[in-house]
């Protein structure tokens, strides 16, 4: 089992819609980004990528890319999605949080759930979608953007947690207790 974190953040702008987790949520702002700027979905996709050591989200999908520019994100998690199973994982269960002072986001978290667990072939019990607010706080609590935390758990379907990224030296000593390049003494 390997577990990841992600987090994302972008700022609140006028004429854009307000997509989170694939949903449209009703606001008169929207998130400014390169893509449609899902900050819930990029967040997942992060943890995905960092639970499976295949990088960030901006390598694999780079800001300024026209392959990207104004794409639902969750065409972005469907690829993540097949690039953590071609490395031999699978996605077991996602927990994130929404950190938004507005709008209020209780009524569409569900269907934020409902949808990326169906994009990532999970049961709607395995991803958890949850708000608060900043209070107020700083840039958050004055509206002028939303963040975005996540983790996954992925599962190897090799049973082996390294997967194809175990180097045979830094397998063995991992195997030993020791840190990769520790000079091996004795038995
Ligand atoms: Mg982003």
């Amino acid at each position: 089992m390997r577990v990841g974190l992600g987090y994302d953040l972008h700022p609140l702008i006028e004429g854009r819609p307000l997509v989170l987790g694939g949903v449209t949520v009703p606001y008169p702002r929207g998130l400014r980004g390169h893509s449609d700027a899902d900050v819930l979905t990029h967040a997942l996709i992060d943890a995905m990528f960092g639970a499976a050591a295949l990088g960030t989200i901006g390598a694999h999908f780079p800001e300024g890319d026209p392959r990207f520019a104004g794409v639902s994100s969750l065409l972005l998690l469907d690829e993540a999605r097949r690039l953590v199973e071609d490395a031999g994982y699978r996605v077991v269960n996602v927990d994130a949080v929404i950190i938004a002072q507005e709008p209020r986001l209780q009524p569409y978290l569900g269907p934020m759930a409902r949808t990326l667990a169906a994009r990532l072939g999970l049961e709607v019990a395995c991803v958890g979608v949850k708000a608060t607010s900043p209070e107020g706080l700083g840039a958050l609590g004055r509206a002028e953007g939303i963040a975005a935390q996540a983790v996954v758990l992925l599962e190897s379907r090799s049973g082996d947690d390294l997967g194809p990224f175990r180097a045979p030296e830094a397998g063995h000593a991992a195997r030993r207790g020791r840190p990769p390049g520790t000079p091996e003494v004795g038995t």
